[in-house]
């Protein structure tokens, strides 16, 4: 994989960036398998410098933006879409807050929509949804699932006249090489006064201080992690107001759990059956979930 070596912070500019956490993955030997959502080898991290002044925690060396398009597009990720039931929980939390912001539900456009479990969500509270999803089999997934017409690609593939009154980025920005220029680009598809709702891990929770290396946001496709200064400082240089900010909860079925540290657990149809029906509500407090508007 190709990388790119950098000398100053990303985000702000500062020269004034040290050494975080030492790596453990070699940039040459990674294919699609390891950037799966789904993915459950923990552990797996790029070595990362954090800013002296902004707190942005990045990769160092990084994934060119080329490299990382090139890989989403061949990702393939079959176990996604079967947790739908409990993403689409986390999601309707997020669409019960947006309802409150926005007075009617208008144009809501899907950055990294994956299979299109919110798009679906959120159509069905009559929102006008379009999405992006640079996998081709998660595209597919969409349309045979929920009749969603995805487009291929990233939001450089929209449009460019196409502006929107929501823009979702659910757990996506801390897979790009470099946040800013593409949500520059991303938030040109907002409406005057629109709405942009992030999540992104918090680099600066206590479960990632208390956890250190062990955290599980540290995986092959997480290539930067934000906190609250730099998410501050992110939504000032976007130009951009922070309406609220939540943490995040996950809602996964206990099945699903279980597999991340015992991975054979799904060859047992009975137990696989059995823990499916559990529901487990997650609150680590080590997410942001943000809504920001358009100045
Ligand atoms: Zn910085």
């Amino acid at each position: 994989m190709e990388t790119v070596s950098r000398t100053c912070c990303p985000l702000c500019g500062s020269i004034h960036i040290h050494p975080f956490r030492r790596g453990t993955l070699n940039p040459d030997l990674l294919s699609p398998e390891d950037f799966r959502i789904t993915d459950n080898r923990y552990g797996s991290l790029w070595s990362f410098d954090r800013c002296g002044d902004c707190r942005f925690v990045f990769a160092n060396p990084a994934p060119t933006d080329q490299s990382l398009a090139d890989l989403y597009a061949a990702l393939e990720d079959g176990d996604y879409g079967a947790e739908a039931e409990n993403r689409g929980r986390n999601f309707k939390v997020i669409l019960n807050r947006l309802n409150k912001i926005v007075a009617e539900p208008g144009s809501l456009l899907d950055v990294g929509a994956a299979s299109g479990i919110f798009m679906h969500l959120a159509r069905e509270r009559g929102f006008q949804v379009q999405g992006v999803e640079p996998s081709v089999q998660l595209v597919r997934e969409a349309r045979e699932r929920y009749g969603l017409g995805i487009i291929p690609g990233t939001v450089d593939n929209l449009p460019p006249a196409s502006t929107f009154q929501v823009i979702s980025c659910l757990d996506l920005i801390e897979h790009l090489a470099d946040p800013l220029p593409q949500l520059q680009r991303i938030t040109t598809h907002l409406k005057p006064g629109g709405i942009l709702v992030l999540v992104t891990p918090d680099i600066r929770s206590l479960a990632a201080r208390v956890a250190g290396r062990r955290w599980w946001h540290y995986r092959t496709a997480h290539v930067n992690f934000f906190s609250r200064p730099s998410l501050e400082r992110l939504m000032s240089l976007l130009d951009m107001e922070i309406l609220s900010q939540h943490r995040y909860a996950w809602h996964f079925s206990l099945f699903y759990l279980m597999t991340r540290i015992w991975p054979s657990l799904g060859k047992r149809p009975t137990l696989q059956r059995f823990l499916k029906r559990i529901n487990c509500k997650i609150q680590l407090l080590d997410s942001w979930e943000i809504y920001a508007r358009k100045n």
